[in-house]
């Protein structure tokens, strides 16, 4: 039979492909040395009540720590007089969904589990307050049968609002910034005990800190978030030629409400996806779910771990049988993947009009080096903002990113991209894998210094840190 009469989507066809020998080697939990490769026996430290207290790992299972103490306040007195008896560090946790060392502490980590949940909808202004530990998923029903949506999203919903502010999460479409750019107001206790609100009218300069604030201003406890009336949505992928996709991104990124694409490495085809708002009327039955295209790739990996030498042509042979997918449903429900392979990630955001000379660049060094990769590139676009250690801090940008699987090593891999993007003037992702010093970082955002200025005043005695805050903010 003819490949191309096979007219299989892209998971049943690199489902049949893993059916020429592969084996499986998932099965990893987590590890601590910031590599990969062997699950860790982490023992817990010991509390002051003599007990162990459960160690800690994040998603991927590259960043782990052995918290000596494990706080959850109940409300936000319990958690002011936390603060201000504290005599060690404390760190914030949400879903633990970042790769860069964060969260990781070995004094005190804190979650505020008990802060959950949409607490005011405000259907006039479509603003509604929702407490910070809740999960971007855990709102798009309520807001629906109130009316409303958030306007973007990234590609999963499992992280908090705290932890997703923290770091500028974002998703795609160069018309919407990220999720910190749909922030009103913030509600955080600082290091000194402090109830602060702060918004671009009140306490602004704190507003503009705290919307990407790395976890170091204290712990944030509500947000109040700009919402629009509820909206149907069209997600559309197929398969394009690499040369014609990176010749069409711009129109594409102009022409869609969102447009993102993942690049094959080693491969001449592009996986292009547009998302529309669309009409109630025009809603597709629902279909069966085909799987993630994470799963899709890790299956492929696997295939190419037994005959490497087969890579591209497998690929490509791959791709070029994908037939094109549409879905549709409410925002909440097309926003929002489910990713269930691990992996670890990388990713720099460049001025837009550099994302794909850079995106090129990565590819070319790729095949010269022959490095051993598989796992897409995911390539989208994020409007400029004014939160002052945001990526897109004044500037349109591409946001390139870089992934291995969790079982895999990413740390030559990544040591050979992250140059490129320097070169194209590139600022990383706070919550995923960079190697950037504080001198660079300062070089980066232009408010740095203000930034740390706020810091100061917010937490003098530097109880919301760890050593990666200390290298990245030139703290001793
Ligand atoms: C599978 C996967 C997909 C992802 N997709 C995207 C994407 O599409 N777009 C994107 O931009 N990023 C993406 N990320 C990265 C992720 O969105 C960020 O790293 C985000 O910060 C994680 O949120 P979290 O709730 O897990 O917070 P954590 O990782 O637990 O914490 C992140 C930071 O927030 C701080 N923090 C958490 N809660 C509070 C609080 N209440 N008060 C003060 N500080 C707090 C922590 O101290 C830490 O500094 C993805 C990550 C994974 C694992």
């Amino acid at each position: 039979m003819k490949i191309d009469k096979l007219n299989i989507n892209r998971r049943t066809m690199l489902k049949s492909a893993a059916a020429l020998g592969a084996t499986s080697t998932l099965g990893l939990t987590a590890c601590s040395d910031n590599n990969t490769m062997a699950p860790p026996l982490l023992k817990g430290a010991i509390g002051k009540d003599g007990k162990e207290v459960a160690p800690w790992t994040n998603w991927s299972g590259n960043q782990s720590s052995t918290p000596n103490e494990r706080l959850v306040p109940k409300n936000t007195q319990e958690l002011v007089s936390m603060i201000k008896q504290t005599n060690q560090r404390i760190r914030l946790v949400g879903a633990g969904h970042s790769f860069s060392p964060l969260v990781p502490i070995n004094e005190t980590q804190m979650s505020l589990a008990y802060f959950y949940g949409i607490t005011h909808i405000d259907k006039s202004s479509k603003q509604f307050d929702v407490a910070a530990n809740t999960f971007l998923a855990g709102v798009g029903e309520e807001l629906w049968k109130n009316g409303l949506s958030l306007e973007n999203m990234p590609d999963i919903n499992t992280q908090t609002f705290g932890g997703a502010i923290a770091t500028s999460t974002h998703g795609t479409g160069i018309n919407y910034g990220s999720m910190s750019t749909t922030v009103k107001s913030i509600q955080l206790v600082n290091g000194l005990g402090e109830e602060i609100t702060c918004s671009a009218e009140n306490n602004s300069d704190i507003f503009n800190a705290a919307r990407n604030n790395i976890g170091t201003l204290g712990a944030v406890t509500k947000l109040r978030i700009q919402a629009e009336d509820k909206f149907h949505l069209k997600e559309t992928s197929w398969m394009m030629d690499l040369q014609e996709g990176l010749e069409q991104a711009e129109s594409l990124r102009d022409s869609h409400r969102h447009f993102e694409f993942y690049a094959l490495p080693h491969a001449d085809y592009i996986l292009a996806i547009t998302i529309d708002k669309i009409p109630e009327a025009e809603m597709q039955e629902p279909k069966t779910n085909n799987g993630d295209a994470y799963e899709t790739f890790r299956t492929l990996s696997k295939v190419v771990d037994t005959v490497p030498f087969l890579r591209r042509f497998l690929i490509n042979i791959g791709a070029s049988t994908v037939k094109e997918e549409t879905r549709t449903g409410k925002n909440f429900e097309v926003f929002g993947n489910l990713r269930d392979i691990r992996f670890n990630e990388m990713e720099y955001s460049v001025p837009a009009e550099h994302g794909v000379a850079c995106l090129r660049e990565i590819l070319t060094t790729i095949k010269k080096q022959n490095i051993d990769i598989l796992f897409p590139m995911e390539f989208r676009y994020v409007k400029a903002d004014n939160v002052w250690l945001s990526p897109f801090y004044q500037r349109d940008s591409c946001a390139i990113s870089c992934h291995n699987f969790a079982d895999k090593d990413y740390k030559k891999y990544f040591a050979a991209i992250e140059p490129i993007f320097l070169k194209y003037d590139g600022r990383p992702h706070w919550g995923k894998i960079h190697t950037l010093s504080a001198k660079q970082l300062r070089a980066k955002y232009p408010m740095y210094d203000e930034f740390l200025r706020v810091r100061e005043a917010m937490d003098p005695k530097k109880i919301f840190t760890n050593a990666h805050i200390n290298q990245v903010l030139a703290l001793s």
